[in-house]
């Protein structure tokens, strides 16, 4: 086998997979060692013109500038990327743009962000550029007329109706055109009416003459023209004839030398009319060989997750979210706003790696690599989302009144190299905010936390023990009442010399910042929301977002935008990167919980 030409670090080890396999035996082979870049795609005279190319092998991602990218795709990048990088290729981002519809030059910098974002790139001396497919609108012309010429393409102008009846279905063949067997030259004069636009939309197509029993109903002499009278956000009024997606993506793939056309499994019976067509267009010599050869795979299921762009938009269209980066959406912007990272969703697309077989992949493990993330990364703090009053009655005699003890506590606990381990700092006093379930006036088996005349310590400060909770007319706990035990603070000599039961998380009334945290949960409650045409507007989780007002430390209070915390004992937590603002106005987004519960 030949060994990657450049392994990439981050890639070293990776399990090996049927496209790697793929691949390595292409390399070994010399399949595409023949092939020459002319530096900027185009037909076979022009590569021709080039250099042998430097890259090994090149793959694509394609994605149609019509939506937000989601974590499916984030898939298929690292797949095309990863392989690339991997092998010392080249891969090209390809804005598929070859339907006229109404394209939104946020969805195209949005994407090119989410690329980045992953930590990929496209660009190349001299190209920084990604590739549009409009661009070969000239070509793709041309291409049909080559295909009319050779008899591989006609004009039908069978209406829509009796075009789907005589295709036939799986169980009969279908019947011939009667526009079947026009001469090249007659379709050749018809086809350019179409494109002169002296035809209504509809009233022809043109079709590749291939065979109408194939038992691949594709191969059923499929359409690669239409007629549609649209203006294109690149090309303008300059056509009124499109090409079918069918046609328009190998053609796109070879005109870019790409070697390895990656994709999901709905495209294996397209595989042999893009064989086809690619032979065809190299016996016409506009491209030369070898062509590219398409490759599926499994598309990403996520349960409890929708990946389909025209789905997603619904959400947002409806106002279910709020927008595409909202952080319950599985949008690359959304997962982002979450708090995930992309090392973290490259780490998914390892793990789940790449098969020939459709499956659901369990939501836990895309939580389980951010979580595997931050474990290492994320600075620690604590954060009361439920509060309420401890008052110190004794600390006006143990110190003076109005007096607050300075702590620290290490933002990394488990840092285990040489690197200094960053310190956060924070204040005990008189008062301070506990969660209201770390108090039970008479514990339940097993409960080591607040109760009268139990000890606990207050995490980096003192041992306390506590003494009794207040409470207003309706029942609820006003303030817990306890002393502090002298001589005990954490780190200083002589502090284990009383035994605490339990740690608990705090936060000063002195020091402690009111933040606004959103507790988000799945957005579906059903595992596959749109599966099996289920409306998945009807699983919707009514809960899946409270916002709640917490007291956190002032560590986490000065947060930087986007800096990810583990709050101690809650999970992890992202400071919103639209609407936190350090010190004044903290906002967090919860992320992902911790794989332990926090213990009694
Ligand atoms: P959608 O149905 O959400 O619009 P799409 O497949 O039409 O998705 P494109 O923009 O055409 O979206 O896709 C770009 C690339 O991403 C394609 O190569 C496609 O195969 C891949 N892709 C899309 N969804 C997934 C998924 N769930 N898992 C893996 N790859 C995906
Ligand atoms: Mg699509």
């Amino acid at each position: 086998m030949t060994k990657p030409a450049t392994p990439a670090t981050e890639t070293d080890h990776k399990p090996s997979n049927f496209l790697r396999q793929i691949i390595e035996n292409d390399l070994d082979k010399g399949t595409y060692a023949s092939r020459r870049w002319a530096g900027s795609p185009g037909d076979a005279a022009h590569h021709a013109s080039g250099q042998p190319d430097p890259a090994k092998i090149r793959t694509r991602f394609p994605p149609e500038p019509n939506g937000y990218l989601h974590v499916g795709h984030a898939k298929s990048i690292c797949i095309n990327f990863g392989l690339a990088k991997e092998y010392g290729g080249v891969c090209h981002l390809r804005f598929d743009d070859t339907n006229p519809e109404k394209e939104d030059t946020e969805y195209v910098n949005s994407i090119i962000d989410a690329v980045k974002w992953l930590g990929f790139s496209w660009s190349q001396p001299g190209n920084e550029k990604a590739y549009q497919a409009s661009d070969y609108f000239d070509f793709m012309y041309r291409a049909a007329e080559a295909l009319i010429e050779a008899g591989h393409a006609y004009v039908d102008e069978q209406t829509a109706e009796e075009m789907r009846t005589n295709r036939g279905d799986f169980g009969k063949p279908g019947v011939d055109s009667p526009f079947r067997s026009r001469t090249p030259a007659e379709n050749l004069a018809r086809f350019r009416e179409m494109r002169d636009a002296n035809l209504g939309d509809g009233a022809a197509v043109l079709r590749a003459k291939i065979d109408m029993a194939s038992p691949n109903i594709n191969m059923r002499d499929p359409a690669i023209y239409r007629i549609r009278r649209a203006t294109h956000h690149h090309t303008g009024d300059t056509w009124c004839i499109y090409p079918m997606y069918t046609f328009a993506h190998p053609i796109e793939d070879a005109l870019e030398q790409i070697t390895h056309s990656i994709c999901t499994l709905e495209f294996e019976d397209q595989r042999p009319f893009y064989e086809w067509l690619m032979e065809r267009l190299c016996e016409c010599k506009l491209l030369a060989a070898p062509s590219p050869k398409q490759y599926e795979f499994a598309r990403l299921n996520l349960t409890y997750v929708i990946t389909s762009k025209r789905k997603l938009a619904q959400l947002v269209a409806e106002g279910k979210v709020n927008g595409w980066d909202d952080p319950r959406m599985p949008t690359i912007v959304g997962l982002r706003r979450r708090g995930y990272t992309a090392e973290s969703l490259r780490l998914f697309a390892d793990r789940i790696g790449v098969t020939k077989s459709d499956s659901w992949i369990d939501y836990s493990t895309l939580e389980g690599c951010l979580r595997e993330d931050l474990e290492k990364k994320a600075h620690r703090g604590m954060a009361v989302l439920n509060p309420v009053k401890l008052v110190l009655t004794n600390w006006d005699t143990v110190f003076s009144p109005g007096h607050l003890e300075a702590c620290s506590q290490p933002a990394l606990p488990h840092s285990d190299d040489n690197t200094v381990v960053p310190e956060r700092h924070f204040s005990l006093g008189k008062e301070v905010w506990i969660e209201r379930e770390d108090y039970e006036d008479v514990p339940t088996k097993g409960y080591k936390r607040l109760f009268p005349g139990n000890k606990v310590r207050l995490k980096g400060g003192y041992v306390i023990e506590c003494t009794v909770a207040h409470r207003d007319a309706s029942g609820t706990i006003t303030k817990v009442l306890a002393t502090l035990i002298p001589d005990t603070k954490s780190g200083t000599p002589g502090s284990n010399s009383v035994k605490a039961s339990a740690a608990i998380t705090w936060v000063g009334v002195a020091d402690g910042v009111q933040a606004e945290v959103r507790m988000y949960d799945r957005l579906f409650l059903d595992p596959q929301p749109d599966a099996g045409g289920k409306d998945f507007l009807e699983s919707i989780n009514p809960d899946s977002l409270k916002v709640i007002t917490a007291f956190v430390e002032p560590s986490l209070a000065n947060a930087a935008a986007d800096q990810k915390f583990q709050f101690e004992r809650h999970g992890y937590f992202v400071a919103d990167r639209l609407d936190h603002v350090a010190g004044s106005k903290p906002v967090f987004n919860f992320a992902v919980g911790l794989k332990d519960s926090w213990g009694k």
